[in-house]
C-alpha cells in the first residue's frame, strides 16, 4: 500500500534513495516470526542519521535477536514530507515500509537540542499525538536515548520514557518487558511503572515538578514507586560490548561514508565546557585485538575503502602507536584508508603523524578553544602554546599546509585580551609555517572557526550564564577588526549564528515549561532548526512571546550552586560537589590534571567500586 503510493512521489523529490530502504546489509525479517517491532528514529535527515555510530550499533544489536525487528526511520526533508502528507503516506520504517504507528517501540536518539521540533514532526507524520498523555494505548511506547537525556525536561511531555546512559543492555531489557506485557496484557501506566524500576529508565510522567515564585524549580517529586534519582547505565566490560560486524551501506552519499570502529568511550580530560567529556565517564577502551578484529570485519562486510577510528579523543588511547601499527598492517595490505578524526594536539607525536600521513587528510584541525593561556586554564583545556606550536611544527614538516583552529566566544571570565590572543596565536602559527616552508611557493591556509559557548548541564559550567547577543556581537566584531586590520596576515574567520545557539542554551538547561515553546514553534512551521536554510528565527521569537517563556531566564542567568536544577533527579554517577569545586577552580584560573595522571575525585570510581586507572605503576 505505502509502496504503491511511494512509487508515485519518489521521482518528484530530491535524492529518493533516502526513502526506499533495500540497501546492502539492511535487515529484512519474516513478520510472522517477529514478536517486537522497533522503529529507530533519527530526528534528522538520512544523510546525517546514517552516519551515526550509535544507531548502527543499536540497529544491529536489536536485529541480532531473531524475534525482534528494528527498522530505520529518518526525518524527511520538506519536499518529501509535503508529498507524504498530500498522498496520505504515514511515516514508515525503511525496511518493511510499514507505518511506524503500528510498531511496539518508537525510539528517538537525541543527539542535539535543535532536533526537537523534528521529533514532533515525525510523531505527527506517523499519525500519533505528540503529547504522551494523549497516547493512551500501551503501544507504541515512544522513548528517547542519547546525550540530551541528561536533561530531557523540555521534551519530557512528548515522551513515555527515556534511557539514561549507554543503551546496549537497557534497550533489550525494555523489549523483554514489552514481550511480557504482550503475553500477559497490561496497561500503558502499568508498563511505565515497571519500566521505571529498570536501572537507567526515566519515566517523566512519574515525577511531579513544582516551582518557586522566582521561576526556579522548587522540587522534583517521584511517585508510583519511581526512584528519586535515575541512575545512568554504563557498560562495565567495554571490551566485550556489542559491536556490529556489518553496517547498512547507503545507495546515496552520506556525511560520513565509511566504516567506523569505536575504540574507547569516555574521556580522560576534564574540559569544563564539554558535556560529552563528563557524561560519558568513566574512560574505557577496547583491546587492540578487538579493535583490529572489528576493523577487519567491517571492511570485509561493507566494501568500504575507508575506516575511521571513533571516540571523543582517539589519541588518548593508551597505546595509540601500537594500535595504528596493528591496524595499518591490515589496511595498507588491503588498500584501505584509515582516518583519525579526533586527535588532540598535545600528544600528536612524530610516530602518529607518520602513520596518518599515508591516509587521506584534507587538513589539520586543532581546537585550542581559547586564545590565551589564562582562558585555557579557566576552561581546563590543558594545552599550552608550546604544545600547539610543537604539533604544528611536526605537521608542517610532515607536509600539511592547511590549519583550522576552533575557538569559543563567550567563555566564562573572557575579556577582549583573550580574544586578541586568538589573532596572536594564528599569527604565530603562520610565522612558524614560513620558517619551515621558506623556499616553498605553497602558502598556508589558516582559518578560525568561532562558536558561541553554551553552558550545558553536568559540566562545571552548568552554573554560568551564556553571553548575550550584544556581548557576542561586540567580541566577534573586535576579532574581525584586528584580523582584517591593515597589514594583517590572511586569516579566514567563520562563526555560528547566535539565534540558534541561544535556542540550544534554552533547551539544554530548560525545564518542563519550555515544551510549550517547542510545541508552539513547531505548530507554526518550525522544523529542521539545525539547518540554516530552514531555521525560522521570527517564528521562534513569536513562540517565546506566545508562551511567555523568557529566553534570558534559561540562557543568560547565573545559577547559584544551591538552586535545584531541572535535571537534579538524573544521576550521572559523579557528584554535583565535584562540578562546584571545578567551577570554583575555573574562577581561580586553576587547572585539574587529567584522569590518567591523577584522579580528581569526581565520584565515578565509587560507583564502579574500583579506581578508573592504576596509578604509580
Ligand atoms: S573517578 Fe577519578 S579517574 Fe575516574 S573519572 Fe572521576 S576523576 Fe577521572
Amino acid at each position: 500500500m505505502i509502496k504503491e503510493k511511494l512509487d508515485k512521489i519518489l521521482l518528484k523529490v530530491q535524492k529518493p534513495s533516502r526513502y526506499i530502504g533495500g540497501e546492502v546489509n539492511s535487515v529484512i525479517k519474516d513478520k510472522s516470526k517477529v514478536d517486537i517491532r522497533y522503529a529507530f528514529c533519527f530526528p534528522d535527515t538520512y544523510d546525517i542519521g546514517m552516519s551515526h555510530l550509535g544507531m548502527k550499533i543499536l540497529y544491529s544489536l536489536k536485529n541480532s535477536k531473531p524475534n525482534y525487528w528494528c527498522e530505520r526511520v529518518f526525518m524527511p526533508l520538506p519536499d518529501m514530507e509535503e508529498a507524504m502528507r498530500e498522498n496520505d503516506i504515514p511515516l514508515y520504517g525503511l525496511e518493511s515500509l510499514d507505518p511506524i504507528k503500528d510498531f511496539d517501540f518508537i525510539g528517538f536518539t537525541l543527539q542535539y537540542e535543535l532536533c526537537y521540533t523534528n521529533i514532533l514532526s515525525m510523531l505527527d507524520l506517523a499519525g500519533l499525538s505528540v503529547y504522551s498523555k494523549d497516547r493512551k494505548d500501551l503501544f507504541p511506547i515512544v522513548m528517547g536515548g542519547g546525550p540530551c537525556v541528561c536533561n530531557a525536561e523540555p521534551i519530557a511531555d512528548f515522551f513515555d520514557l527515556f534511557v539514561l546512559g549507554e543503551g546496549e543492555e537497557v534497550n533489550l531489557e525494555l523489549m523483554e518487558l514489552a514481550l511480557t506485557f504482550k503475553k500477559n496484557g497490561g496497561t500503558k501506566q502499568e508498563f511505565l511503572e515497571k519500566a521505571a524500576q529498570i536501572e537507567g529508565v526515566y519515566v517523566p510522567s512519574l515525577y511531579d515538578v513544582s516551582y518557586n515564585d522566582d521561576g526556579t524549580v522548587s522540587a522534583i517529586t517521584p511517585k508510583c514507586g519511581a526512584p528519586a534519582k535515575v541512575k545512568k547505565r554504563i557498560i562495565a566490560d567495554f571490551d566485550s560490548v556489542y559491536s556490529p560486524d556489518s553496517f547498512v551501506v547507503p545507495f546515496t552519499q552520506i556525511v560520513h561514508d565509511r566504516s567506523v570502529v569505536e575504540v574507547l568511550r569516555g574521556c580522560i580530560r576534564g574540559c569544563r565546557f564539554c558535556q560529552a567529556g563528563f557524561i560519558y565517564r568513566p574512560f574505557r577502551e577496547k583491546s587492540k585485538k578487538t579493535i583490529v578484529e572489528q576493523v577487519k570485519n567491517l571492511t570485509e562486510s561493507t566494501g568500504y575503502d575507508e575506516v575511521s577510528l571513533c571516540s571523543l579523543s582517539t589519541s588518548d588511547y593508551s597505546d595509540i602507536e601500537g594500535l595504528l601499527c596493528d591496524i595499518t598492517d591490515y589496511t595498507d595490505a588491503k588498500g584501505v584508508n584509515l582516518s583519525l578524526p579526533s586527535l588532540r594536539i598535545d600528544n600528536f607525536s612524530d610516530e602518529v603523524v607518520k602513520k596518518i600521513k599515508s591516509v587521506r587528510q584534507s587538513g589539520l584541525t586543532f581546537a585550542p578553544e581559547a586564545g590565551s593561556q589564562r582562558l585555557r586554564d579557566v576552561i581546563n583545556k590543558n594545552i599550552t602554546e608550546e604544545d600547539i606550536m610543537k604539533s604544528c611544527k611536526i605537521a608542517f614538516e610532515g607536509g600539511y599546509s592547511s590549519v583550522k583552529l576552533y575557538f569559543m566566544l563567550g567563555l566564562p571570565t573572557e575579556t577582549l585580551d583573550d580574544i586578541a590572543a586568538i589573532k596572536t596565536l594564528a599569527d604565530k602559527i603562520i610565522d612558524l609555517y614560513y620558517t619551515i616552508e621558506r623556499r616553498s611557493k605553497r602558502g598556508i591556509s589558516i582559518s578560525i572557526s568561532l562558536s558561541t559557548f553554551i553552558p550545558k548541564p553536568f559540566t562545571p559550567f552548568e552554573f554560568e550564564p551564556q553571553a548575550t547577543k550584544e556581548q557576542i556581537d561586540e567580541r566577534q566584531k573586535y576579532l574581525l577588526d584586528i584580523v582584517r586590520s591593515k597589514g594583517g596576515k590572511r586569516i579566514d574567520v567563520s562563526w555560528s549564528h547566535y539565534e540558534t545557539t541561544i535556542l540550544e542554551a534554552v533547551f539544554a538547561r530548560g525545564d518542563r515549561r519550555v515544551s510549550a515553546v517547542i510545541y508552539d514553534a513547531w505548530k507554526n512551521g518550525c522544523k529542521l532548526d539545525g539547518w540554516n536554510e530552514y531555521f525560522k528565527p521570527e517564528i521562534w521569537d513569536q513562540a517565546f512571546i506566545n508562551t511567555g517563556i523568557d529566553k534570558a531566564f534559561y540562557a543568560n542567568r547565573t545559577r547559584s550552586y544551591d538552586e535545584t536544577a531541572p535535571w537534579d533527579h538524573m544521576d550521572m554517577l559523579f557528584t554535583k560537589d565535584f562540578l562546584i569545586s571545578e567551577n570554583k577552580k575555573a574562577h581561580e584560573e586553576k587547572t585539574t590534571a587529567h584522569c590518567r595522571e591523577k584522579c580528581a575525585g569526581c565520584g565515578i570510581n565509587k560507583c564502579l567500586g574500583k579506581a578508573c586507572f592504576k596509578y604509580g605503576e
